[in-house]
């Protein structure tokens, strides 16, 4: 699928809805038109509208990945990134712009090389994972043991020690991304830990990515500091090379399989990290906050575009888009560019901007009456997921304004607002989802191909066009929605 025509979808949609003549000739309109009391309901649509027609995520993308490219956490751009970023939302005239600092372990890739030294010499394309170890600078040398699945590597009772540990294992894709959760966790996360302390050397993993192009997929692991076990992701054609490479090793066609590992990544020790923090001040309840974001650190092989350029421009679009509108919400938005959220730290840690938050705003979680966070890339959105509310209404209405978008509410209640979001979901703030279609998500995700020509503006607009209505919604009434674990 290639590109939507939303404005199209938007006509048809509304041909049995009202007020239709405004869908009848577009306008190459620039803003909104004077602020008019209307309806909540009105008003999201004028909103809704307005992000179709004009909105500037896309530029912001743009910029943001052109000036800055790669913004590892707690690197000099993305604090650079940071600092531009306060100027931008200044001019854009959003209220109470700052940044808030956090400390971060640093952790820097370094020399990276993989090959299979025999039976049949040739590279590898790997990439090291984040926070993972680091191998002798000359590499290490050994027999590899390869598993098809995480599962039989965890079963498994073979002597590891001395060796490379290889799990060969797929990630599938789906529209959720659920492939991607199953193995993120397992494979990348605990794997390493867990092949050190049965005595391995190095680690391999198949990329988590749903594509067969040869981008290794970088990603976080425990961070252990000089502890850790050197560890690095494959390419999936690498992964499949390896597998027929086993294959006539189970055949008898082949010896043992003996694979040199080259990564030598650095710990800088404790740095320093960032939020930046924007907001529209309500104007009737300014404690009441809606707290919406995505995250301005990316991995270092891409420019981070869809991972997370995308989020934090599409939600600030959004936030922009009722700021031009020139009517106040009455409650407050706020928008945060999360620091530091694809980096694992010590002691099986990570979200530290999320937690750095969490811990300066717990005071008014009470007042958070909703929080929500961009982070799956930049294709459409399909559904919206609520926390339970007590508004059938409200319901109704966002339904009504998302429904010519091709979106629809998901009837079951939200558990998930994006990892940045955990943090205050876990303390009882309610959760809403904006769930983008996550098809091709992992074909380039934490790859050198997250770049700004995977994303489509055209499903960008839909993006800021169904944040701008729902927020403005949840901004403007007196919705009220319940938090699933208990509030503080
Ligand atoms: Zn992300």
């Amino acid at each position: 699928m290639k590109s939507i025509h939303f404005a199209a979808v938007l006509a048809a949609g509304m041909a049995v809805a009202t007020a239709p003549a405004v869908y009848a000739k577009p306008k190459k309109a620039t803003a909104v038109a004077a602020p008019v009391a209307l309806a909540p309901a009105d008003q999201a649509v004028v909103l809704r509208d307005a992000a179709l027609k004009d909105n500037n995520a896309y530029e912001f993308v743009a910029a943001l990945t052109t000036r800055f490219g790669a913004r590892p956490a707690g690197s000099a751009s993305e604090k650079a990134a940071a600092d531009w970023s306060v100027e931008q939302l200044k001019a854009m005239g959003f209220d109470n712009v700052r940044v808030e600092t956090f400390p971060l372990e640093i952790w820097q890739r370094g020399e990276e090389k993989l090959e299979i030294v025999g039976p049949f010499p040739q590279n590898l394309v790997a990439t090291a994972l984040g926070g993972s170890g680091t191998t002798p600078p000359g590499g290490v040398e050994a027999e590899a043991v390869l598993f098809e699945t995480y599962q039989q590597f965890s079963a498994s009772t073979v002597d590891l020690k001395g060796k490379i540990v290889v799990i060969l294992q797929p990630t599938v894709a789906t529209q959720t991304g659920v492939g991607y959760g199953a193995n993120s966790g397992s494979i990348r996360r605990q794997g390493p830990e867990i092949a050190r302390q049965r005595g391995a050397v190095g680690y391999v993993m198949r990329s988590l990515g749903t594509h067969d192009h040869r981008f290794p997929h970088t990603g976080g692991t425990r961070f252990l500091g000089a502890d850790g076990v050197p560890a690095m992701a494959i390419s999936p054609p690498d992964a499949e090379q390896l597998e027929r490479i086993l294959k006539l090793q189970k055949e008898g066609q082949a010896g043992p399989i003996r694979l040199k590992m080259l990564s030598t990544p650095k710990f800088l020790g404790t740095g320093q990290s960032q939020n930046v923090i924007a907001e529209i001040t309500g104007a009737k309840r300014p404690q009441e906050i809606i707290t919406i974001g995505g995250h301005l650190d990316s991995w270092d092989l891409g420019t981070g575009a869809i991972d997370d350029g995308a989020g934090v421009a599409i939600t600030m679009a959004a936030a922009k888009t009722i700021l031009d509108s020139k009517v106040r919400p009455d409650r407050t938005i706020r928008v945060v560019f999360w620091g530091s959220e694809e980096v694992s730290q010590p002691g099986d840690k990570g979200l530290s901007g999320a937690n750095a938050y969490a811990a300066a705003y717990k005071a008014e979680f009470p007042n958070h009456i909703i929080a929500a966070e961009s982070d799956f890339g930049a294709d459409v959105v399909y559904a919206l997921s609520l926390p339970a509310s007590d508004s059938p209404e409200f319901t109704k209405q966002v339904g009504n304004v998302l429904y010519p978008l091709g979106i629809y509410v998901d009837g079951a209640v939200s558990t998930g607002g994006g990892p940045d979001t955990s943090p205050l979901f876990s303390a009882g703030v309610p959760v809403m989802d904006l769930q983008q279609n996550g098809m091709d998500y992992f074909d380039t995700h934490h790859t050198p191909d997250d770049v700004l020509d995977r994303i489509d503006p055209a499903k960008v607009d839909q993006n800021v066009a169904a944040w701008a209505a729902t927020l403005w919604l949840i901004a403007s009434t007196e919705v009220k929605f319940k938090g699933v674990a208990p509030k503080p």
